[in-house]
């Protein structure tokens, strides 16, 4: 099909240049978009943010100066992260989701020259982005049960001296977190900066934030996408070392953040016992959906995220396409690397769990 018009002096057509090879995202890492009635694909929340925060939101937008630009610093938002997490506003980077979070780590500390660790299957932008900025990409395997091996890893650290170690924890597509005592030693052996991306930090049952100090290597990412319910918003931010906050703010464009996307993430941060409350309700969901799983004879990984991944004894691919048929769409991992036959379900309301649980019933 074409949009424009077509070179008519075909003898001096040249055609287009071919970009860097690095923007190949891996075949079949996108989730179809397509309309169906129980969405469980992409780790949203499946609840929308309060109605509070919303009015909030459009009274606030009402005072903005739109000719003027936002406040370079966002500090308003800095602020009130930072009393969230106890930790100082120079502690608190923000940015455009928390994949441009990744990327300016990855502008700032990797590049020409220089390496990436990551721990596979984990996040695939990880590996993505890291290639985009032209970082050298190392991956090391993680165990079957898709723990981490501290021996793998402190052999790794040693070998490829990484300027960059990617941990995700828990981990996307997954579900597992990583310990506190392993994360620690990471951080000790690493020669280069530690990430430790908690994009469902909120979900497990203990946080690298607290580890984050004033001349430690480790920095820490979450965002809005998952408990805030704010995708759409496109928020995230990460919790570090102010010497690093203030290289990474070297590495963004003037004026990234926009004042109604500041103004949406500080009035969210007054909305902490509803995120909260989310939180639980779906946590709890996740033990139903885990026992269902197993129930209908399902391998499965424990989870500490808000989503899952297991295995259909059967063909994945067909049970992913007859739960479409059934309306519910679910992430089809099958392709993946290391993740033969698998499918991974976020954790929706309590009705869509049922719908999913009871498609499953049907499918497989
Ligand atoms: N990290 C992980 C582990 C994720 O799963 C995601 C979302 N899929 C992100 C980062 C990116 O989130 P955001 O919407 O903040 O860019």
């Amino acid at each position: 099909m074409t949009t424009l018009r077509q070179d008519s002096a075909g003898s001096r057509a040249k055609g287009l240049p071919a970009p860097r090879a690095e923007l190949s995202l891996r075949e079949g890492y996108h989730s179809p978009q397509v309309a169906v009635e129980v969405r469980l694909n992409t780790n949203e929340s499946p609840f929308p943010p309060p109605p509070g925060w919303l009015d909030a939101l459009v009274e606030e937008l009402r005072g903005i100066e739109y000719h003027r630009y936002p406040d370079r610093a966002a500090w308003g938002l800095r602020t009130a992260l930072a009393d969230l997490h106890g930790v100082v506003p120079e502690a608190v980077f923000c940015a455009n989701g928390s994949n441009e979070v990744l990327q300016s780590l990855c502008l700032a500390y990797g590049g020409p020259g220089r390496r990436a660790l990551t721990f596979e299957p984990t996040y695939a932008l990880h590996s993505h982005i890291a290639h985009l900025t032209g970082t050298g990409v190392v991956e090391h395997d993680r165990r079957d049960d898709f723990t981490l091996d501290p021996a793998v890893v402190a052999a790794a650290l040693a070998q490829v001296q990484p300027d960059l170690c990617f941990l995700c924890s828990p981990n996307n597509p997954t579900g597992r977190a990583d310990d506190r005592a392993l994360v620690e030693r990471v951080v000790d052996d690493a020669p280069g900066l530690v990430v430790v991306d908690e994009a469902y930090g909120q979900f497990a049952d203990w946080s690298a934030i607290e580890l984050v100090a004033d001349d430690r290597p480790l920095v820490v990412t979450r965002t809005y996408s998952k408990t805030w319910a704010m995708a759409a918003v496109r928020l995230g931010y990460l919790i570090g070392p102010p010497a690093v906050v203030e290289v990474l703010e070297r590495a963004t464009l003037p004026y990234h953040l926009d004042a109604m996307k500041q103004a949406a993430g500080r009035l969210a941060v007054r909305f902490t016992d509803e995120m909260e409350r989310r939180v639980a309700t779906i946590v709890c969901e996740r033990g139903r959906l885990l026992n269902g799983l197993q129930g209908l004879g399902m391998t499965t990984w424990p989870s500490q995220a808000n989503f899952i991944l297991w295995r259909p004894p059967g063909d994945a691919d067909a049970v992913w396409q007859g739960l479409l048929d059934h309306s519910v769409l679910v992430r089809n991992c099958s392709s993946w690397p290391r993740l033969a036959g698998c499918l991974r379900v976020t954790v929706g309301t309590p009705g869509e769990n049922d719908r999913f649980l009871s498609a499953l019933e049907a499918v497989a």
